[in-house]
C-alpha cells in the first residue's frame, strides 16, 4: 500500500535500499502474464511449458509452477531445480543435443512427460538407458523445418545450417527407427525455431509444414499423440511501459487457427522469455560520468556479468534514469559497465536524463536470459535480487 512509486512503478524504498547492481522482480506483471496464458489456452488442448533456462530462480519458477504450467529443461541441474520448485514430472519436456548418460537416467528416474530427440545417436542410448532402468521413454523427435525466424544469427534454431534436431529429408527414416525401438514410446514430434520473435509469418509456416508432415505420416498409418511446437515468442523491448505483455492472444490464436489438430491430440509450447522477459530489470548505480572529446559515458555498477544481452546479441534494452534531479534535461551517452571488454556496453548514443554520480537506473525487460546468464568474469559477485511487491509471500 502507500508505498512510493516512481513514474515507471518501482517502489523507490526498494530500489534505494538494494545492493546494487540487483534484479528488481515484478511479481505482478509476470502474475499478470500467467494469468492471460490460462486465459488463452482455456478449452484447447494446450499445454505451456515454461522453458527455465530464461530465469531459473528459485522464488520465480516456484511462482509460476503455482499456475500449473509444465516445465521445458535443458540440463540435469534444470530437472533438480524444476522438480524442488512443484513442477509435475509428467509436464516436463527435456531438450537439447548434448544430453548426458546421468541427466537421462535422472529424468527417467522421474518419469518426465517426453524427452526431444535430437540426433538417432541420441535416440538409441534414451532407448538403451531406458531397458536397463526397465522403464519406457517417452519422446518427441525435434524437426528442423528449415524456416527462418528472422530474428538474431545467434537465436534463430530452425533453419538447415544449425545444430538442432532432424532435418525433414532424414525424418522418415528417424520415425521408423524410433516406432522400432523396444524402450522407447515415440509420442510426436517437437519443433522450436527461434527466439525474440514477434512476427506472426514464421508460426503460420511452421503451422502449415506440421499439417503437411502430420498428413504424411497419418497415409502411412502412423498418428501422433502430441506435437510441441517450442517457444520463442518475442517481447517488446523497446516499449516496456506500453507493453508489459507479450502479444499472447495473437501468439496463440494463430495456432488456433492455422493448426490442423488432430482429435485427442495435445499441443505443447514451450514459453521462456514470453514469461519473465517483463517482470525484471536490472537496478545499477551510476559510478563516473565521463566525458571524452566528443562522447559522454555514463559508466556504472553493473556490466556484461550481470546482463550480456547487449554484449552477445547486441541486444536492445530500455534504460531510464530513475533518480536524475533533471528530468526533463536530455542528453546522449553511452552507458557501459566496468568490465575489462569493448562489447561491455548497454546502450550506445542513448537519449537520457541528465545523469550524475550516484543515480539509479533501470534496465528493464531484463528478466529473461538475465540472471540465468551471469557469471562471475573479473571475479565479480553476481548480482542480488528483489521482488515486489516486497511485502507479499
Ligand atoms: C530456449 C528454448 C525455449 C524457450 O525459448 P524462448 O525464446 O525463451 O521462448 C523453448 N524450447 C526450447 C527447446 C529451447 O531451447
Amino acid at each position: 500500500m502507500d508505498k512510493e512509486l516512481d513514474r515507471y512503478g518501482f517502489e523507490m524504498d526498494l530500489v534505494r535500499k538494494g545492493n546494487t547492481p540487483f534484479y528488481y522482480y515484478n511479481l505482478d506483471v509476470l502474475h499478470a502474464t500467467l494469468n492471460e496464458i490460462n486465459r488463452q489456452i482455456e478449452g484447447w488442448p494446450f499445454t505451456v511449458h515454461y522453458a527455465l533456462k530464461a530465469n531459473g530462480n528459485p522464488r520465480i519458477i516456484s511462482e509460476i509452477a503455482n499456475y500449473g504450467l509444465g516445465a521445458d529443461l535443458v540440463s540435469g541441474g534444470e530437472v533438480k531445480a524444476a522438480l524442488e520448485a512443484g513442477f509435475k514430472a509428467q509436464e516436463m519436456t527435456f531438450s537439447g543435443v548434448g544430453k548426458t548418460d546421468w541427466e537421462i537416467r535422472l529424468a527417467l528416474a522421474h518419469e518426465i512427460g517426453c524427452f526431444n530427440v535430437e540426433s538417432i545417436p541420441e535416440l538409441e542410448v534414451i532407448d538403451q538407458l531406458a531397458g536397463e532402468m526397465d522403464t519406457t521413454a517417452n519422446i518427441a523427435i525435434r524437426v528442423n523445418p528449415d524456416i527462418d525466424a528472422h530474428t538474431h544469427k545467434y537465436i534463430t534454431t530452425g533453419t538447415s545450417e544449425n545444430k538442432f534436431g532432424i532435418g525433414i529429408e532424414a525424418l522418415d527414416q528417424v520415425v521408423k527407427h524410433a516406432i522400432d525401438l523396444p524402450d522407447i514410446d515415440l509420442r510426436g514430434l517437437h519443433f522450436h525455431i527461434g527466439s525474440q520473435i514477434t512476427q506472426m509469418q514464421p508460426y503460420i509456416m511452421l503451422c502449415e509444414t506440421i499439417n503437411r508432415l502430420q498428413d504424411h505420416y497419418e497415409n502411412q498409418g502412423i498418428r501422433f499423440k502430441m506435437i510441441n511446437v517450442g517457444g520463442g515468442l518475442g517481447i517488446d523491448y523497446q516499449h516496456p511501459d506500453d507493453h508489459p505483455l507479450p502479444d499472447l492472444e495473437q501468439y496463440f490464436n494463430t495456432f488456433k487457427q492455422h493448426l490442423n489438430i488432430r482429435p485427442n491430440q495435445r499441443i505443447h509450447f514451450e514459453l521462456g522469455r514470453a514469461i519473465v522477459g517483463q517482470c525484471g530489470s536490472l537496478i545499477t548505480r551510476v559510478v563516473y560520468v565521463k566525458e571524452n572529446r566528443d562522447k559522454k559515458f555514463i559508466i556504472v555498477d553493473a556490466g556484461m556479468t550481470d546482463l550480456i544481452r547487449p554484449a552477445l546479441y547486441e541486444a536492445y534494452h530500455e534504460i531510464q534514469n530513475l533518480t536524475s534531479r533533471q528530468m526533463d534535461h536530455m542528453e546522449t551517452y553511452d552507458v557501459v559497465g566496468p568490465v575489462c571488454e569493448s562489447s561491455d556496453a548497454f546502450a550506445h548514443d542513448r537519449m537520457l536524463p541528465t545523469s550524475r554520480r550516484g543515480d539509479l537506473l533501470a534496465i528493464r525487460s531484463a528478466g529473461a536470459y538475465g540472471e540465468s546468464m551471469a557469471s562471475t568474469y573479473n571475479m565479480r559477485s553476481l548480482p542480488s535480487v528483489v521482488f515486489f511487491p516486497s511485502d507479499k509471500h
